[in-house]
């Protein structure tokens, strides 16, 4: 409490990005010191299990011996050089052998820069200013995306924020997640260049998209010669290997990239087909650049941690038994206590929801009891397990989680269920 309060006399609110806050559940933000594996330590030297994980790059939990060498090693070498490096490449390399329908790719230090970048592209690309969203799907805090976001924005009420010009959202169509009848009024509403999604939504907690419906959305793209925008900034490399690529099977033209990209480290990233991203600068008219990006101590502990992955592939298979676990005990639980309670798992991501019905879209999402979440949330972080301090997140599970972790979380719970 002692160091938030003098956080608040320097920093807005204390804090860097909104929801750590704790503002949607009361209490103080634990600060933290360390972290170790699954675990993480605040300056109390409270313990808490971590289902949040840096909100999700850190599949391999903290600490993690081989990511952690890779960025000493790539520190010694000198921390920035605003100069082409090695590491970028051979980082584009692994990430675009994944996906044989993207050919080139550009690094940027942040998720919010690669769908702005994205965007942006295909508007340059399609010559269209209009582009569709979706109603709860997040895509960073840039002016044209900051329309009924899900995450903080949700969270704080504001479905979009002061600052931004009415001008500069006039050309974001909303539509409603999963519902394609959404989609073809748009397209029929606007001059359509682009749409964004996130194929498995993880920013109002975690609504997957219905297979038919993706598909269609890909056919309906098709069909005007618009460009699709997959933004798996967060499900990228979370939810499968190949994210959403290898649970749908839908090709993007472009795919974003955050998150896990990274290794924790400020890393985002924007690859699609030749066509596309050959418009961009320095090859094409659309301009785009940043000073840090393709830092090497980031592309280091990127490539790193993807490597890994891409030879441990076996990895979500048992991420997702522990997650799915944990979310049938909850259930469970819930039910036995009277509780509403809805769930989806992909892979290492896992949401849930104190609903009588399981959303499909962020409308569905909002009739969720945030008061309870609160509650929830609460008992759960004094009980040492840290989940996200907003309804409206996803958690994560990373690989130094044992099952006896996921059983202490579902006996705590059993504990709790019956105060909130
Ligand atoms: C986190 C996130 C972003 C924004 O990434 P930042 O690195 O926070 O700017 C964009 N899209 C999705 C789907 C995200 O989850």
């Amino acid at each position: 409490m002692e160091i938030f309060t003098e956080a608040q006399k320097y920093i807005v609110g204390g804090v860097n990005s909104p929801v750590r806050a704790f503002k949607s559940v009361g209490g103080e933000p634990p600060f933290i010191k360390k972290g170790k594996g699954a675990y993480i330590w605040d300056i109390d030297d409270n313990k808490y299990l971590d289902y949040i994980q840096s909100w999700g790059p850190l599949i391999f939990g903290h600490c993690d011996k081989e990511i952690e060498e890779a960025i000493i090693k790539a520190v010694k070498d000198g921390v920035s050089f605003g100069a082409p490096t090695p590491l970028e490449v051979e980082l584009a390399k692994e990430v675009l052998e994944l996906f044989p329908h993207l050919d080139l790719i550009r690094f940027v230090n942040s998720g919010t820069e690669a769908t702005m970048s994205a965007i942006r592209l295909a508007r340059g690309y399609t010559g269209k200013d209009d582009f569709i969203k979706f109603e709860g799907c997040y895509h960073g805090h840039s002016d044209a995306l900051l329309v009924s976001a899900g995450s903080g924005a949700a969270t704080f009420g504001h479905p979009s924020s002061p600052g931004v010009p009415a001008d500069f959202t006039k050309h974001t169509l909303l539509a409603k997640y999963n519902d394609i009848e959404s989609v073809k009024k748009c397209f029929e509403n606007g001059d359509v260049g682009c749409v964004i999604i996130e194929p498995i939504a993880g920013n109002m907690s975690l609504v997957p998209a219905e297979k038919e419906f993706l598909k269609e959305l890909r056919e309906i793209c098709n069909h005007y010669g618009a460009v699709l925008i997959l933004d798996e900034v967060m499900s990228g490399f979370r939810a499968s290997l190949r994210g959403s690529f290898d649970i749908y099977g839908v090709e993007a033209d472009i795919v974003t990239f955050g998150k896990v990209i990274g290794g924790g480290m400020p890393v985002g990233a924007f690859a699609g087909k030749k066509e596309i991203m050959e418009k961009l600068s320095p090859v094409g008219p659309v301009y785009q650049a940043g000073t840090l990006s393709g830092n090497p101590v980031a592309m280091a502990a990127g490539l790193a941690q993807i490597k890994k992955l891409k030879s441990n592939p076996e990895i979500y298979k048992s991420l997702e038994e522990k997650a799915t676990k944990l979310m049938q005990n909850f259930d469970e639980i819930s039910k036995e206590n009277g509780i509403d309670f809805q769930y989806n798992v992909m892979g290492s991501m896992f949401g849930f929801f104190f609903n009588s019905i399981k959303p499909k879209n962020f409308d569905d999402v909002n009739k969720s009891d945030t008061l309870r979440y609160a509650k929830f949330h609460n008992k759960m972080l004094n009980e040492g397990f840290y989940f996200a301090p907003s309804a409206y997140e996803t958690g994560f599970i990373c690989t130094p989680m044992s099952n006896k972790d996921i059983e202490n979380t579902i006996n705590s719970y059993k504990n709790i269920a019956k105060e909130i």
